[in-house]
């Protein structure tokens, strides 16, 4: 079950309220139950927003890798590569990073 502070947002998952909110420190009533539906949204939100963060990290690697291709500097069409490469990759990264921000204001986390 999942109980949501109303207080802060924090989020608790056990059969019962916490005493006292780990975050801001609210009381137990301050805490409200969510509904199945509702608990079956924040798990899948929470998932979707663990694979965004593993999507931006694996952008950044890619783009390390660009650019030390780009520093070794073979020769002009794998130097474009690469820089295409890093291009794509900072892509990748913001538009994950984008939907997470889109995520916490529609109260997906
Ligand atoms: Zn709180």
């Amino acid at each position: 079950m999942l109980w949501k502070c109303s207080n802060c947002g924090f989020m608790h998952e056990d059969n019962e309220a916490p005493e006292v909110c780990p975050k801001c420190g609210a009381p137990k009533e301050k805490f409200v139950a969510l509904s199945e539906e509702d608990g079956e949204k924040i798990y899948n939100s929470d998932r979707t927003n663990d694979i965004h963060m593993e999507i931006i990290d694996l952008a950044m690697k890619i783009a390390d890798l660009a650019l030390e291709g780009i520093e070794i500097n073979l020769d002009p069409p794998c130097v474009s590569v690469f820089e295409k490469a890093c291009d794509e990759a900072w892509v990748i990264k913001q538009r994950s990073k984008a939907e997470i921000a889109g995520h916490m204001t529609k109260g997906k986390w």
